[in-house]
């Protein structure tokens, strides 16, 4: 996203009676790009990853880590660096020059946050999975030094104590500012384009009270219990919403928090692929939809809020509450008078519903009860789109959008996205289907938006370089990871619980295989086999298709995870049925069916030895490794709290590892997390 021109931005009572208009002219827009689009062939196989940062201000002899609030001048001075060339900083390794332009720096939503993407996209060479490792390395470098230097661009999840009593952002302002009201952080902890306060205001205004981030506190040996957030203040009168906490938004046993920066605060990565033509794109966005689940259990790295111990390991759920906009009557709390539905999940959750036309999608994994917007349904019928796409927008399209210009209504403009993209990007689901934008000159895209951000970029190059070659596998032996959807959502909450990956188990396809089909051989061609035309194999019951597996089944194959301790406990405890082969092997039977030369090769197994491991319990989380370094602190009482000394030796122990990973020193290996930076 880049930066938005100014407007007048309305408050919310105004941008609600704008709400119905913005959705039709976004209507009309989308079938506008489905008219010019749909037929659009061959678009090559082009990808991009997304890498978000905090950036920190850490010294040696300073007892504080804190936020830097810097981001405006930090963007400012990587646009006027004529001189920004990669040559500068680290070098890539492979002793090739790489065919990439410099990186590009995008804001985000907290002003303590920085985004950075390739200069392009990546293509579909093997060799081009090479140079990410040092592109990331490369961007989080040419990021130093554009800062102060006491600044540092980290990859935490999340600041262990953002929105604690004391100060946490350099410069200091106090709490509860009109925009977010929170009693934790102040409105200038977001990025102050307008867009994004009064994103925050609206969605505040919309709900009728503030967010409600509620996450579940860890209890440990001497967490006081039932525990009480002690930080949060019931005897705050400035604006109406202090009440909300003496309305019972803060329950016993809960990390409290309200504001939209606890969640839209938190760095993730992103991958973006785009398909070769619409129907690829929307097999593509089905076939990674159940893998989301497990692709976050995978990377978890969010174990600490606000300066507690978290029960949980992941961010999705505190980013999903802290966009909630829905009303009391769309949550089910009020009788509908005024809203027109009870809707079940917030606009930032896992995906509803499945959107290809491909035979083996039976009508038996969908939602029966998706809510959507018929009449919007009907338009896009009538504007020539197929029934299935047409329910996936009319469902998008039954949010409001949050910010709206004046200066955007004047006139429809058939030439631009502005208002379809006003919907369509504030729906945050776990995958994202991208149409083509107005001038057509890319192709349909699909967003996988799980995963968090690891702390090091050999990690973050390891999970990129999995789940596009996951994607080259789908494509090429057609392979069908259809579950109902709401098995999906179950997943997704799963996914939520601490050391998911080792200890929980999740609902997965049994049979990636309806009919056996040999890879195309041409290397990476991006080509993928048609999907069969033929109706579906007579099915038995829905049930059937699906178990439960461990991530380590998933990803290494129960032959494999027959051989790994917690498995093998499993085993002893009878918890284990049916074999299944493994994404990890069908990526290594995918590599040995393609032209891959055997020295990248060799590289790329490092990566895929990390995802292997990480599923075995080989290698720990991130989130596992904060929670080591915590209780191992002298400065840990046991009872749950993270406090600033805790906080600034792991931000500090995490600087550490970024510079030693930088001047290619074992930077894992320094985690803890194992010796495979020693490769
Ligand atoms: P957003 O923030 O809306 O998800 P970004 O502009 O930050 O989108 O970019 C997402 C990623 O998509 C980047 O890595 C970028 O390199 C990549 N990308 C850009 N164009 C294409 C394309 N045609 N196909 C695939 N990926 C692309
Ligand atoms: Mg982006
Ligand atoms: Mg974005
Ligand atoms: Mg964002
Ligand atoms: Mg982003
Ligand atoms: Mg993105």
């Amino acid at each position: 996203m880049g930066l938005l021109a100014l407007g007048t931005a309305l408050d919310w009572p105004d941008a609600k009676k704008q709400a119905q208009l913005v959705r039709s002219w976004g209507i009309k827009q989308l079938l506008e790009i489905w008219n010019k689009a749909k037929g659009k062939e061959r678009d090559i196989m082009l990808w991009g990853d997304e890498v978000e940062y905090l950036v920190v201000t850490y010294s040696k002899d300073d007892p504080k880590i804190l936020l830097s609030l810097r981001q405006a001048d930090i963007l400012e001075a990587l646009a006027s660096d004529k001189a920004l060339s990669k040559a500068r900083c680290c070098s890539d390794g492979s002793g090739s020059p790489s065919s990439q332009p410099p990186p590009v720096f995008h804001p985000e939503f907290g002003r303590f946050m920085l985004e950075a993407t390739p200069g392009k996209p990546w293509g579909i060479g093997f060799r081009e999975l090479l140079e990410v490792e040092p592109n990331m390395k490369l961007r989080r470098c040419i990021a130093k030094d554009h800062m102060l230097p006491n600044e540092y661009p980290i990859t935490l999840t999340t600041f262990p104590r953002l929105g604690s009593p004391g100060v946490f952002t350099d410069p200091y302002y106090p709490a509860s500012g009109s925009k977010l009201r929170s009693q934790f952080v102040p409105d200038e902890i977001a990025n102050p384009h307008i867009r994004f306060p009064t994103l925050a205001a609206n969605i505040r205004s919309r709900r009728g009270r503030k967010v409600q981030v509620n996450v579940p506190v860890f209890r440990d040996e001497k967490t006081p219990w039932p525990w009480r957030d002690p930080t949060v203040n019931y005897d705050l009168h400035q604006w109406p919403e202090d009440d909300d906490v003496r309305n019972g938004a803060a329950p016993d046993n809960f990390i409290h928090m309200d504001a939209m920066a606890f969640g839209m605060g938190s760095c993730c990565l992103q991958i973006t692929f785009q398909a070769k033509n619409l129907t690829e794109g929307r097999q593509m966005y089905d076939q990674l939809s159940p893998l989301g689940p497990i692709m976050l259990a995978l990377t978890a790295a969010t174990p600490i809020y606000k300066g507690f111990l978290a029960d949980t390991d992941v961010r999705w759920n505190q980013i999903s509450r802290a966009v909630d906009d829905r009303t009391p009557e769309e949550m089910g709390e009020k009788p509908l008078v005024n809203d027109r539905w009870r809707i079940p999940k917030s606009r930032y959750a896992s995906n509803s519903t499945y959107i290809s036309e491909d035979p083996r999608l039976r009508p038996e994994y969908f939602d029966a009860d998706l809510v959507i917007d018929e009449d919007i349904k009907q338009q896009l019928l009538d504007g020539g789109m197929d029934d299935r796409l047409a329910t996936h927008f009319a469902h998008l399209f039954i949010r409001d959008p949050i910010v709206i210009f004046s200066e955007d209504l004047q006139e429809l403009d058939l030439t631009k996205t502005d208002h379809f993209e006003n919907i369509q990007s504030t729906n945050w689901q776990h995958m994202r289907f991208k149409p083509p934008p107005a001038d057509n000159s890319i192709g349909w895209r699909v967003e996988f938006r799980p995963m968090e951000i690891q702390i090091t970029d050999f990690e973050n190059a390891a999970f990129t370089v999995f789940l596009v070659l996951v994607t080259r596998v789908i494509l090429s032996y057609n392979l069908n990871f259809y579950i109902p959807i709401r098995r999906v959502d179950e997943n997704m909450e799963t996914a939520h619980a601490r050391d998911a990956v080792l200890q929980k188990r999740f609902f997965f396809r049994r049979n990636l295989f309806p009919a056996v089909r040999a890879p195309r051989s041409a290397a990476g061609s991006g080509t993928s086999t048609p999907i069969p035309s033929r109706p579906p194999t007579p099915a038995g019951p829905v049930e059937d298709e699906y178990r439960l597996m461990t991530v380590n089944e998933i990803i290494n194959g129960t032959a494999y995870a027959r051989g790994t301790p917690t498995q093998a406990d499993r085993d002893a405890a009878g918890e284990s049925e049916g074999d299944f082969p493994g994404l990890m092997p069908l990526v290594e039977s995918y590599l040995d069916s393609v032209n891959v030369d055997v020295a990248t090769r060799c590289r790329l197994a490092a990566y895929l030895e990390l995802i292997r491991k990480r599923a075995s319990g080989e290698l720990c989380t991130a989130a596992r490794w904060i929670r080591e370094f915590v209780e191992k602190h002298p400065e840990y009482g046991r009872d749950s709290v993270v406090g600033e000394k805790i906080t600034k030796d792991l931000v500090e122990r995490v600087i550490k590892v970024g510079e030693a990973e930088a001047r290619g020193e074992g930077g894992m290996e320094g985690l803890g997390l194992g010796g495979l930076l020693g490769r």
